[in-house]
């Protein structure tokens, strides 16, 4: 088990866009086995691997529906189709995120009611999932880590401002910030 130092927002990694992968190899799958062990202690939902410093359109993902039923997964270059995204304000009690990368922050925010979801899997294989709801906003949050945008910069107005306050107070947005799930005393 490897639990991966966990990037905070600043770092350069977070907010470029990731590269495809090529290689199906013992690396990937290192990198892989260490985010779902990184994304379980932190704890989260989902987990981008630009999150981990490592600039590539790889994500995992791990979350139990009100029906409990497991989604558990990890998508390689994937590729997402959303429904349009609701207009009004985000309710704040049932729309508000978070980020590993912005650990122990909340916002609301509004997102696609349904996300399908096109990916490969370790072996290369190609997946679909048809997302609604919880799933299918962890899916778009995971995706936009890819293409180096984190949910606190689709924040409206005044969750931007209070956001950019809290990133400021805690001395995040410089590069090289990390923190490390099961050593430091943060949690999203
Ligand atoms: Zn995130």
């Amino acid at each position: 088990m490897a639990v991966l130092p966990i990037r905070i927002t600043g770092d350069p990694v977070l907010h470029s866009p990731a590269l495809p992968v090529t290689e199906f190899d013992d690396d990937l799958r290192q990198l892989v086995a260490d985010m779902f062990d990184t994304m379980e202690l932190a704890p989260g939902v989902g987990l981008a691997a630009t999150q981990v410093g490592v600039p590539l359109r790889v994500f995992v993902y791990n979350w139990i529906d009100d029906d409990d039923r497991l989604w558990r997964g990890v998508a390689i270059n994937p590729t997402l189709l959303i429904t349009p995204t609701p207009t009004g304000e985000p309710d704040e009690e049932d729309e508000s995120e978070g980020c590993l990368s912005i650990p122990g922050e909340r916002f609301p925010l509004r997102r696609s009611e349904r996300a399908v979801l096109t990916a490969l899997d370790l072996s290369g294989a190609p997946y679909e999932v048809d997302a609604r709801g919880w799933l299918a906003r962890i899916f778009q949050h995971e995706y936009d880590h890819l293409d180096g945008i984190l949910y606190a910069d689709r924040l409206d107005h005044a969750c931007a401002v209070d956001v950019a306050k809290a990133i400021k107070k805690a001395k995040w947005g410089v590069p090289g910030k990390s923190w490390l799930p099961g050593v430091d005393d943060l949690d999203a």
